[in-house]
């Protein structure tokens, strides 16, 4: 018989109760570190101080009108992302797979509004994840999203990541734009080298290609500088943001130039929940603490830390792990035995990580993670290895 809950995840026995911190509580007591933080959703940890506070106090005051009226919340999260990145212009969603269907959609619409209507394929990369809509699965184009779920939205040209001579033979005068994650996710902690998204950018604006950067996994302060493209020292034309944005609440968002952004006119988009008060409220206390300077300085100190100290580990236990790669405090350990015996691993030991393609083992903690927190899940992994070595 059916489960009530349809069953398209394969869930772990674990069932937590709260949250404190970078700490997750088992309905059995156990304490887990979460070091996987709902995968990079949970920015500042669980029941943070000035989240709770700008929850409750918008939950007090209004949850809901309508993007029919001016919503003061969402006028002050969008001031602030404009004032902090490339954009110059915000639409909220409340979800990774929203902003990618916002994206495709403006990037189309753009071309259609310059009178080239016929210019609508988008450039994506093999091992991409940009969401589970009909839109998200054609842009990815792995066979096992896409298999069973009929015909593909067309449009999509897939290049095998990191290939630039394919990527140049991918772009032509029907391109509409290319989609990229600068560290790729769920393909494995993938980051693009600086040289590669920079040429990226070069290739774009000799064919007047738009680029989309998703930033849903590696933005909001992830990778050590508040979005992961600002390390190349590029701009895309397009952003797509979720996950780490709303801290654990629904919030997601579309950023774009003015230019990119030119074909979006009144009724050409929209979404009921998109910019809601409590999101909204809640998102501009999450970019207050990670838009400071201050605090991405400490995100890069806790990361180089845990680098270290990881990398220590593939020498100490090579049989188990092959290698450490990522940026910041988006973390892959790509490991020898099935990523899935490592999790397993772990959550005996309470240590709580999340698996990704190519066999890697994603380390994904709160950006407010301690020196201590970082040692103690340094000392769980390497009781895990130590397990399983034998
Ligand atoms: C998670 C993710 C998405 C999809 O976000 P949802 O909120 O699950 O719809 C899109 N792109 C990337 C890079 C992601 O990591």
């Amino acid at each position: 018989m059916i489960s009530s809950i349809l069953p398209t995840y394969n869930r772990a026995p674990l069932t937590f109760v709260k949250g404190e911190g970078s700490w997750l509580i088992e309905q059995d007591g156990r304490r887990f570190l979460d070091f996987g933080a709902g995968i990079a959703v949970n920015a500042l940890g669980h029941a943070h101080p000035a989240l709770v506070q700008a929850l409750t106090d918008q939950a007090g005051a209004l949850w809901h009108v309508s993007n029919l009226y001016n919503i003061t919340q969402q006028q002050a999260l969008a001031d602030r992302l404009v004032a902090n990145t490339f954009a110059d212009t915000v639409f909220f969603t409340n979800s990774g797979t929203e902003s990618c269907e916002l994206a495709v959609k403006m990037a189309r619409k753009y071309w259609y509004e310059q009178g080239q209507s016929d210019r609508i394929k988008i450039v994506t990369f093999e091992g991409a994840f940009h969401g589970r809509s009909s839109a998200a699965i054609a842009a990815a184009g792995s066979e096992k999203m896409l298999k069973g779920f009929g015909p593909a939205l067309e449009g999509f040209v897939h290049v095998p990541w990191g290939d630039h001579d394919a990527l140049r033979a991918a772009i032509g005068p029907d391109t509409a734009a290319v989609m990229i994650e600068p560290v790729q996710g769920e393909g494995g902690i993938r980051p693009l080298p600086d040289q590669c998204l920079q040429g990226l950018r070069a290739l774009c604006d000799d064919y007047g290609v738009l680029l989309i950067a998703d930033e849903v996994q590696c933005g909001m302060g992830r990778t050590g500088r508040l979005f992961a493209h600002e390390w190349s020292g590029i701009t895309p034309d397009i952003m797509m943001v979720a996950k780490g944005i709303g801290g654990g609440f629904p919030l997601g968002a579309v950023l774009a130039t003015e230019n990119a952004a030119s074909g979006m006119t009144a009724g050409t988009h929209g979404s009921t929940y998109g910019g809601n008060p409590l999101a909204c409220a809640v998102g501009t206390a999450v970019m207050d603490i990670v838009s400071d300077p201050a605090f991405l300085e400490t995100v890069r100190a806790r990361a180089g830390r845990l680098q270290q100290g990881l990398a220590g580990l593939v020498d100490s236990f090579p049989d188990v792990f092959e290698t450490v790669r990522g940026s910041g405090l988006m973390i892959g350990l790509k490991c020898k035995l099935p990523n899935t015996d490592v999790l397993q691993a772990a959550y005996d030991q309470q240590l709580i990580t999340v698996p990704g393609g190519d066999n890697v083992l994603r380390l994904l903690p709160p950006l407010n993670i301690t020196d201590a927190e970082v040692d103690d899940a340094i000392a769980r992994l390497r009781a895990a290895a130590e397990m399983l070595q034998k």
